[in-house]
């Protein structure tokens, strides 16, 4: 019967491992920054409210009983990564590069984070990958990539 051949079909796909599932768990937060060797009005103090999509690859655990069965991992948990990892460090903050001086002499006493690049949304990007890689990846599962957005039609996407 055409059913049955469609699941051996699906099975073998299985066992070969061409198949995978990526979930994905999104991040917002209010951020300040400035290009400062931007040809236009980049190179003035400004902010975005900038979006992060992690993306997840793995295997969904099939251990019996667990809190994780079913899962490539608890949507929750990653929540508290990229609360811990991003957006406590950035929200309402103002990030600039470090050898931004005017930049840094400008914020005086205010709250900043400085940063070793120019923080434009390829940076951040990047910055925000390193950030998490460590406390997702497993045997089971690996930080894939991520997606930042600085405005609602431009992103930057870093991984593989
Ligand atoms: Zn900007």
């Amino acid at each position: 019967m055409p059913k049955a051949r469609e699941d051996g079909y699906r099975k073998i796909e299985f066992r070969r491992g061409k198949m995978k599932t990526i979930i994905t768990k999104e991040l917002t937060w209010h951020m300040g920054h400035r290009v400062p060797n931007h040809k236009s009005k980049c190179r003035n103090p400004h902010g975005h409210t900038y979006k992060l999509e992690a993306y997840i690859e793995g295997d969904v655990i099939t251990t019996a009983g667990i809190s994780d069965e079913g899962m490539v991992q608890d949507f929750s948990d990653i929540r508290r990564t990229l609360t811990t990892r991003v957006y406590d460090l950035l929200d309402h903050n103002f990030m600039v590069y470090d050898k931004d001086k005017p930049m840094v002499e400008a914020l005086g006493k205010f709250q900043r984070f400085e940063v070793p690049f120019v923080p434009t949304a390829e940076n951040i990007a990047k910055w925000c990958y390193e950030q998490l890689k460590n406390d997702i990846d497993t045997n089971q599962r690996q930080l894939k990539g991520v997606k930042l957005w600085e405005t609602p039609t431009s992103t930057a996407y870093y991984g593989k």
